[in-house]
């Protein structure tokens, strides 16, 4: 007999390639009358293109995002949002930029319209983080995108490498999906559907990155990923992977690339629940393939990881973990993760 609960939190997702243009009615949607859009770095000419479409719409842009979201910056987006009286956010970009927006929306009580541009998946949780002298990453409502617009289209320009990790960050959703606390039958559909889609069409998308279908399965996946999480969260290799980047600057898809195969290798039972159709009967080994066919770096060294912090990374992950999580890992285990992932080919 089936026993499970399902919840999955009311989010409008508008998806097609050229969908841009869906994004005013859908703010309109939300009688949002002074929007702040915002939306920086490479990225930041889409932010200036969905201003240009929002029209007196937008109130404002921010043009400043980083990873991790620094407290200050949260800071200064808050008092422009403030200064600007805006009823609502834009967030056009990566997860950067949908996690600058989050605080915003946190302190605020705003509502969120999303434009990703990468396969982070930020749009689809609740979760964001903020990080001051530590990364501290909370679920919170106020975080909840109302709204998301996907337009493969404006992922055409993501770089190879970035493209290639930051599929690995929705291919370990999709694990934490599959193997986290709980069973949901509807996540572990969407979770194997988007590992299937990310190992056909990510290498596609990383060797032709103007191939418009591969960059709208890789999309899709990595929606169908980030929306199948556990509330919980991504579990133990979602928690190191922000300890490494909070606390080192490390880029947190590269991150999430290079340890997935390892975190796999390391919790036994990981790897078993990880056991999946499509990830065959050793899951580590198909992830490691995947990665080298997409040229992830090889190993956290090459990431720019101090060997001589592996040993407080992996007690502060250790400490990070809530005892009470059903796979609690200690320092030891922690530390023997990094050791195997610091330099793998030295190693394994
Ligand atoms: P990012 O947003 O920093 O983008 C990565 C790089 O790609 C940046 O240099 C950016 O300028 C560039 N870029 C983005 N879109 C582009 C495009 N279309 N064309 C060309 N370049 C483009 O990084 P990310 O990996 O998307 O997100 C990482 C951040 O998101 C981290 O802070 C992480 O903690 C957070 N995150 C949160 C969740 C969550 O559920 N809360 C999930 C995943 C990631």
């Amino acid at each position: 007999m089936r026993d499970f609960v399902h919840q999955r939190p009311a989010c409008r997702v508008v998806f097609g390639a050229g969908r841009l243009d869906r994004l005013p009615p859908e703010v309109a949607a939300l009688e949002l009358r002074r929007v702040l859009v915002i939306a920086g770095g490479a990225a930041a000419r889409h932010g200036e293109q969905v201003a240009a479409r929002l029209g007196a719409r937008a109130v404002g842009r921010f043009d400043r995002v980083a990873q991790h979201v620094p407290e200050q910056l949260a800071a200064e987006a808050v008092a422009t949002a403030q200064a600007a009286g805006a009823d609502g956010l834009c967030s056009v970009g990566g997860g950067s930029a949908t996690g600058l927006a989050k605080a915003v929306a946190v302190a605020l009580d705003l509502p969120i319209v999303a434009v990703p541009t990468t396969y982070a998946g930020s749009e689809a949780t609740a979760v964001y983080g903020i990080t001051g002298e530590r990364k501290r990453t909370a679920a919170d409502p106020r975080a909840r995108v109302r709204t998301v617009v996907y337009d493969p289209t404006l992922t055409l320009g993501l770089p190879a490498r970035a493209t290639a990790a930051s599929g690995f960050n929705a291919l370990a959703h999709a694990v934490a999906a599959l193997t986290g606390p709980g069973h949901d039958p509807m996540a572990g559909l969407s979770a194997s559907e988007a590992i299937r889609l990310i190992r056909r069409a990510l290498p596609v998308a990383v060797r032709e990155p103007g191939r418009l279908d591969a960059r709208g399965e890789v999309l899709w996946a990595a929606w169908l990923a980030a929306s199948s999480l556990p509330p919980t969260g991504g579990g133990l290799h979602h928690r190191l992977c922000h300890v490494l980047g909070g606390r080192y600057g490390l880029v947190h898809a590269e991150v999430h690339a290079v340890l997935l195969p390892h975190t796999v290798a390391q919790d036994r039972t990981l790897a078993l629940a990880a056991a999946d159709p499509v990830l065959g009967e050793d899951p580590a080994a198909t992830l490691r393939a995947l990665a080298a066919e997409v040229g992830i770096p090889t190993g956290l060294a090459a990431l720019g990881m101090p060997a001589d912090k592996l040993d407080s990374a992996a007690t502060e992950a250790a400490t990070a973990v809530a005892p009470d999580h059903p796979r609690h890992g200690d320092a030891g285990w922690f530390r023997a993760l990094l050791s195997d992932a610091y330099h793998p080919k030295e190693t394994s």
